[in-house]
């Protein structure tokens, strides 16, 4: 028997409020990383990168960070944050 399912962490899905489970390979993924836990069950994780890639208005707005040109999905307007190619996996670590 496997103790996966013991040591998993249980969370709550923000958007369709369903639980999942984060397996302890995922959390130490994360840590490793430095990255947030997820908000969003797979399914709905899955749904928003399919919605993102379908996503076909582009805005050329500025990095965030070091004000380079570039084109995001996001208009410039937009509340988030967005990096360039560079920043961002500077950000990632
Ligand atoms: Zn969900
Ligand atoms: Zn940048």
């Amino acid at each position: 028997m496997s103790d996966t399912t013991t040591n998993s962490e249980k969370l709550k899905c923000k958007a369709c409020e369903k639980e999942f489970l984060i397996i302890p390979q995922e959390q130490a993924f994360y840590k490793k990383k430095g990255l947030p836990k997820p908000e969003n069950c797979p399914d709905c994780r899955r749904k928003r990168r399919l919605s993102l890639r379908n996503e076909r208005k582009l805005h050329k707005r500025k990095c965030d960070k070091c004000s380079k040109d570039m084109i995001s999905t996001y208009s410039a307007e937009s509340p988030y944050k967005v990096y360039c190619q560079e920043c961002y996996w500077e950000y990632l670590g």
